[in-house]
C-alpha cells in the first residue's frame, strides 16, 4: 500500500515511472521508522530515497549535508518539482533564516538541508526540539570516519541525534565506504540494529585504461583528438598544472578551462556553468571540480595524477556516463606521482598518515595490477564479480597467466594457521621462513606453512600477494594493525579446490616497456545526436537563462535524449518521457510541444529526396566522412561539400568535428586584411595554403550565423 503512494509520488514529482536496484527497499524501511545505512555509487539515485519518505509522512525530513554548494542546488531541484524545500546555512541572512525557521515550525517544509554546524547550533537546536524532525537524512555520511578520504570533525557531533531523539529514524548515506567506513558510520551514529542497503557499485559502461605516465601532453592531445567536443574533465594534483595544461590544449585549439579552489567563487561557479551548458567541453581541474555536478553526459575523464586513494579515483570517475550510455577512463601513472603523495600526506599531520598512506599503497597497486581492473574495484569495494570484464586495459590486452594455485594455498594456509594475524611482510617472512628473530620469539617457525614458499623470491611473494588481494582472496583489516584476512574466495581455494591464476612479475615491467614505445588509439566513439536535440538543447538553454537557473534544473540531457527520439505531440504523450512530473509538464509541457511540432513541420519541407540529404541524414547518425563515402561509393571530399551546403543552408551540422576553435580564429583574423566580398581563394592565400577549402566555409558560415559577422 504505501509502496503505492510511494510509486505515485515518484512520478507526480519526479516524473519516473519505477525504482531503482534497492530505493524502494530502504524507502519501505524508513516509513516502518527502521534506521539505515545506503551505500550506492554516485548516480545511483541516493536521494529519492530519503525524498520520497519525505513527501509521504507529515513533518519535515532534515537531511544533513557537508557541502554549501550542493545543498542550494539540491533545493533549488526539488522546487523546480514542486516540492517544499529549504536550506539553512551561514551564506544566509539572519532574516532569511528566520523565515525558513518559521516555515518549519509550522510545519510547511518537505524538507529542510542543514550543515552538520548549524544542526548541532545552540540558535538551530530549539527548534528541532520543540517539533520533531520525522526523518533524519545524512548524506555524504562517510565524512564521519576518520578511516574514510574526507573525515570532517562537525560530523562526529551528530551523534547526539540519536539520544536526543531516539524514536526519529536515521538514514546515513554515502557512495564512498569501504568496510571499515561502514562499521563507523553505524556505531558514530549509535544507529538501532539498521537495516544496511548495498548497491552495486558496478559501473560496466565506464571502461578503464591506465597507462605510464610518460609524454603525457602527447597523449591527452591524441585521447581528445578522437573525442572531439564531447565533454570531458581532465583531473591534476596542482592548481598550476590545471592551468599550464589548460594552456597547453588551448594553443592545440581545443576549448577549455581550468579550475580549482585558488579562483574565486564567481570565476569558478562561471568554469561551471560552462561545462554544464556545453559551452566548455574539457575542463582540467583539481578534484574541487565535480562535487555535486549533476552533468549526465560526461564521456571521458583523465587522471593526469595518481589519486590519493582508491574511494577519491571511483568516485571522480563515477562523474562519466551517468546516463549509462559508454564511456572512457584513463589513468596515468608515475612513481613520481606516488613519492609526490606521499610527502603531501606526511606533511598534513591529519593524526590518521597511517591509514592514508595504506590507502595510497593501495591505489598504487591498483594502478600497477595486471588483473581486471574492474574485479580490484569491486573487490576494494567488498564486492564479488566472478568474471573478467572485457572493458579494461587488461581485459583487452590480457598478459600471460599461469595456474598460481599452489603459492595461493600455501599463502592462504599460512594466514589461516596464523589466526589471520599478520601483515604482508611478515607473512612473506613467514613464507620463506626467515631466520629473523622476532619470528622465531613468537613461535612462527613452528606452524606447518613456515619456508613453504622458499622456492619464491620475496619480491615474487610481494608481487603474489598482492594479485590476492587485488583479485578479492585476501583482505587488508586496516584497523587491525594492517593484517592480511581471508575472503570467502580464498575458502574456496582452501576447501573447495577452487584455482588460482597468477601472472609473473616481470610481465609488468615488460608492458610498460611495449607500452612506452607503441602510440595507443583506442577506437573513437562517435557522438550520436540529432539536431531536435540540439533544438530542445537551445530551447532549455533559453529558458534557463530567463529563470536564471541552471539547465539541468529544467530537464536533464537524458529526458532531452528521450523527447528527442519520441518526438511526442500532446501533453499525455510528453508526461511518459522519464524526467518530467506534474510541475514541470504543467510549467514547461507546451514550450517544448511547440518546439519539436515546429522542428518537425520545418524540416519536412527541406531537402527532400535530394544527395544532400542522405549524406546528412547519414551523418547525423553518426557514421564517418569515410563510412558515408564508401557506402553512396563517393569520394570523401564530396561527401564534405554535401555536408558544407547541409550547413550553408542552415541547417545544424556539428562542425566541430572537422574543424577546431583555433583554426575558425585563424580564418577570423583574415578576414580584416580582405575587402569584401570575401571569397574562399583569398582566405586561403592568407593562410599560406594551409587550410582546405571545405574548412573554410565552414569557418565562415559559422562565422556568420553564430558570430554575426558580416563580410
Ligand atoms: P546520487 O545522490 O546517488 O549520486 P541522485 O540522487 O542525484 O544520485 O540521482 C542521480 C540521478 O538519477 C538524478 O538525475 C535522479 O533524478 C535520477 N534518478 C533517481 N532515481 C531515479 C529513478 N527511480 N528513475 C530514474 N531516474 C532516477
Ligand atoms: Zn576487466
Amino acid at each position: 500500500m504505501d509502496l503505492q503512494k510511494a510509486i505515485a509520488a515518484l512520478k507526480q514529482y519526479f516524473g519516473y515511472d519505477a525504482f531503482r536496484p534497492m530505493q524502494a527497499e530502504v524507502i519501505t524501511a524508513l516509513l516502518e521508522k527502521r534506521d539505515a545505512v545506503v551505500l550506492m555509487p554516485t548516480g545511483g539515485g541516493k536521494s529519492v530515497c530519503y525524498q520520497i519518505p519525505a513527501l509521504l509522512l507529515s513533518g519535515t525530513c532534515v537531511v544533513v549535508s557537508p557541502l554549501i554548494s550542493l545543498m542550494k542546488d539540491q533545493v533549488e531541484a526539488l522546487k523546480a518539482n514542486g516540492i517544499k524545500a529549504e536550506f539553512l546555512n551561514s551564506s544566509q541572512d539572519p532574516e532569511t533564516q528566520r523565515k525558513i525557521e518559521d516555515r518549519y515550525l509550522f510545519g510547511r517544509l518537505n524538507l529542510l538541508y542543514v550543515s552538520p554546524e548549524k544542526l548541532v547550533s545552540s540558535s538551530f537546536l530549539p527548534y528541532i526540539q520543540k517539533v520533531r524532525p520525522t526523518l533524519f537524512a545524512i548524506d555524504e555520511a562517510h565524512c564521519i570516519s576518520a578511516w574514510g578520504h574526507d573525515f570532517r570533525p562537525e560530523y562526529t557531533q551528530l551523534r547526539f541525534l540519536k539520544e536526543q531523539f531516539p524514536a526519529v529514524p536515521i538514514v546515513a548515506l554515502t557512495a564512498t565506504a569501504d568496510k571499515l567506513t561502514r562499521k563507523d558510520i553505524v556505531q558514530q551514529l549509535n544507529l538501532n540494529n539498521p537495516e544496511i542497503f548495498i548497491a552495486s557499485f558496478d559501473r560496466p559502461n565506464l571502461s578503464l585504461e591506465v597507462r605510464p605516465g610518460q609524454r603525457r601532453l602527447q597523449q591527452i592531445l591524441d585521447f581528445i583528438r578522437q573525442r572531439k567536443d564531447q565533454p570531458g574533465i581532465i583531473y591534476c594534483l596542482s592548481r598550476k598544472n590545471t592551468e599550464t595544461l589548460a594552456a597547453n590544449l588551448q594553443q592545440a585549439g581545443y576549448r577549455t578551462a581550468f579550475y580549482h579552489a585558488g579562483m574565486t567563487a564567481e570565476d569558478r561557479s562561471k568554469v561551471q556553468e560552462d561545462f554544464i551548458n556545453d559551452r566548455i567541453p574539457i575542463i582540467c581541474a583539481t578534484i574541487a571540480f565535480g562535487m555535486g555536478i549533476d552533468k549526465s553526459n560526461v564521456r571521458w575523464i583523465i587522471h593526469y595524477n595518481l589519486p590519493k586513494n582508491i574511494e577519491g579515483y571511483y568516485q571522480e570517475i563515477g562523474r562519466a556516463g551517468r546516463d549509462g550510455t559508454a564511456a572512457d577512463t584513463l589513468l596515468f601513472y608515475s612513481f613520481q606521482d606516488v613519492m609526490m603523495l606521499r610527502d603531501i600526506l606526511m606533511k598534513n599531520g591529519s593524526g590518521n598518515e597511517d591509514v592514508q598512506l595504506a590507502k595510497l599503497e593501495r591505489m598504487q597497486q591498483y594502478a600497477e595490477a595486471l588483473a581486471c581492473r574492474r574485479r580490484i574495484l569491486l573487490s576494494y569495494f567488498g564486492e564479488e564479480l566472478n568474471a573478467d570484464c572485457g572493458n579494461c586495459d587488461i581485459c583487452k590486452n590480457p598478459p600471460a597467466r599461469f595456474d598460481g594455485t599452489i603459492p595461493a594455498q600455501k599463502a592462504f594456509s599460512a594466514v589461516y594457521r596464523l589466526g589471520e594475524s599478520v601483515g604482508t611482510r611478515v607473512l612473506i617472512d613467514i613464507l620463506r621462513g626467515a631466520q629473523r628473530k622476532e619470528l622465531i620469539e613468537k613461535g612462527y617457525h613452528k606452524i606447518k606453512t613456515y619456508g613453504a614458499g622458499r622456492d619464491i623470491a620475496s619480491s615474487d611473494w610481494l608481487s603474489f600477494l598482492t594479485q590476492m588481494i587485488n583479485l578479492g582472496y585476501l583482505e587488508i583489516a586496516h584497523d587491525q594493525g594492517h593484517t592480511l584476512h581471508l575472503t570467502a574466495a580464498a575458502h574456496r581455494v582452501l576447501f573447495e579446490g577452487e584455482k588460482v591464476e597468477l601472472v609473473q612479475m616481470n610481465t609488468f615491467r615488460e608492458r610498460a616497456e611495449v607500452e612506452k614505445s607503441k602510440v595507443q588509439v583506442s577506437a573513437p566513439r562517435e557522438r550520436v545526436r540529432d539536431d531536435l536535440f540540439e533544438a530542445l538543447r537551445q530551447t532549455r538553454l533559453k529558458l534557463a537563462q530567463k529563470n536564471g537557473v541552471p539547465p539541468y534544473i529544467i530537464f536533464t540531457d537524458a529526458t532531452l535524449e528521450e523527447m528527442a527520439a519520441a518526438k511526442p505531440m500532446a501533453l499525455d504523450e510528453l508526461r511518459r518521457i522519464s524526467g518530467i512530473g506534474e510541475k514541470k509538464l504543467e510549467q514547461y509541457g507546451d514550450i517544448f510541444l511547440k518546439e519539436i511540432q515546429g522542428f518537425l513541420a520545418r524540416n519536412s519541407e527541406q531537402f527532400t529526396g535530394s544527395t544532400y540529404r542522405l549524406t546528412y541524414e547519414l551523418f547525423k547518425q553518426g557514421h564517418s566522412i569515410e563510412k558515408i563515402a564508401a557506402d553512396r561509393s563517393l569520394t570523401p571530399s564530396t561527401i564534405l561539400s554535401h555536408l558544407v551546403q547541409v550547413y550553408e543552408k542552415g541547417e545544424p551540422v556539428d562542425i566541430y568535428r572537422f574543424i577546431s576553435e583555433y583554426e575558425i580564429n585563424a580564418v577570423q583574423k583574415t578576414l580584416k586584411l580582405i575587402e569584401p566580398p570575401v571569397r574562399i581563394r583569398d582566405v586561403q592565400y592568407l593562410l599560406r595554403e594551409e587550410m582546405e577549402p571545405h574548412k573554410i566555409r565552414f569557418a565562415l558560415t559559422y562565422l556568420k550565423r553564430e558570430k554575426g559577422l558580416s563580410f
